[in-house]
């Protein structure tokens, strides 16, 4: 508890999945946060949450991939609150599960749009808030599938080694001005974007199954397995981690 008090936190696609635990986290350790998603019931829910057991927060209707509305929620909740100390760029999709040859131009501009260019627009609407107040945490999911292969979701990989470049080339950019950029990988994580992906391949036990064994650990992760990374990073407590890949996967990538 407290481990966050005094920050205001702005996380992007927090209304489900990894985004509403890193939500309900950050609150719960003392921070201000805006939560903003495309599910606007499901992003109230979150702040109603918040609110019940104490905390504070307001939510904010946002498509991380429109660079006009990123600026005017980022201008709208600095006015709510005051300043931004934290910013958690977790919307993301997984885009078309085809080989290479078989994604079209729109699948892969559309995918981008919101893994790498949502990523950007909202780091660059964050920093002029950041450079004035003298720091800042930007917290950026990347996945396993932003440091290994495997043999599905193309664009996905590419969007996720984006942000992960991106994360280390910002870190470097913004170290002088008290501002730390770190990349988020989590191994499989049970959210509703994998357990569509689990129906959508028929028969979700024996999926699930198969993701499971992929980690050392027997098991998938769960949101919150992440949330508190997402709490590490944007305490004090990694005052001196920056350009970092923090690796919550179950052992994925170790073997
Ligand atoms: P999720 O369950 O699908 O939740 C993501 C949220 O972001 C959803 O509410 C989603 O809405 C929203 N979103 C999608 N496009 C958006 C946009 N353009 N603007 C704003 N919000 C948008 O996903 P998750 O599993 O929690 O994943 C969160 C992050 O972790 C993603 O970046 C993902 O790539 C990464 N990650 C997840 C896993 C995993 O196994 N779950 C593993 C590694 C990395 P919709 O439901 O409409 O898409």
């Amino acid at each position: 508890m407290g481990r966050l008090t005094g920050k205001t936190a702005l996380v992007t696609g927090g209304a489900l999945g990894i985004g509403r635990a890193a939500c309900l986290r950050l609150a719960q350790e003392g921070a201000r946060v805006a939560v903003t998603d495309l599910h606007d019931t499901e992003g109230h829910a979150v702040v109603e949450t918040i609110t019940k057991a104490g905390g504070s927060a307001g939510y904010w209707h946002l498509d991380v991939s429109h660079e006009a509305d990123v600026r005017a929620v980022f201008e709208d909740v600095l006015q709510a609150f005051g300043h931004l100390d934290v910013l958690v760029n977790n919307a993301g999709i997984t885009g078309p599960n085809k080989p290479t040859h078989e994604v079209t131009e729109a699948e892969w501009d559309h995918l981008m749009a919101v893994n790498v260019k949502g990523v950007f627009f909202c780091t660059k609407h964050a920093l002029p808030y950041m450079m004035a107040a003298g720091h800042g945490s930007i917290i950026n999911l990347s996945s396993i599938y932003g440091l290994v292969g495997a043999p599905d979701v193309p664009p996905y990989h590419a969007s996720k080694g984006a942000v992960r470049e991106m994360s280390k080339t910002d870190a470097m950019i913004y170290a002088k001005q008290g501002i730390r950029v770190n990349s988020v990988h989590p191994g499989f994580i049970s959210t509703p974007m994998v357990e569509n992906f689990a129906k959508s391949q028929g028969d979700a036990a024996k999926v699930r199954a198969g993701l499971d064994a992929l980690h050392p650990l027997g098991h998938i992760g769960e949101a919150d397995d992440i949330a508190w990374g997402i709490v590490y990073l944007a305490s004090d407590e990694s005052k001196f981690v920056t350009g970092a890949e923090l690796v919550i996967d179950g052992g994925y990538t170790a073997r």
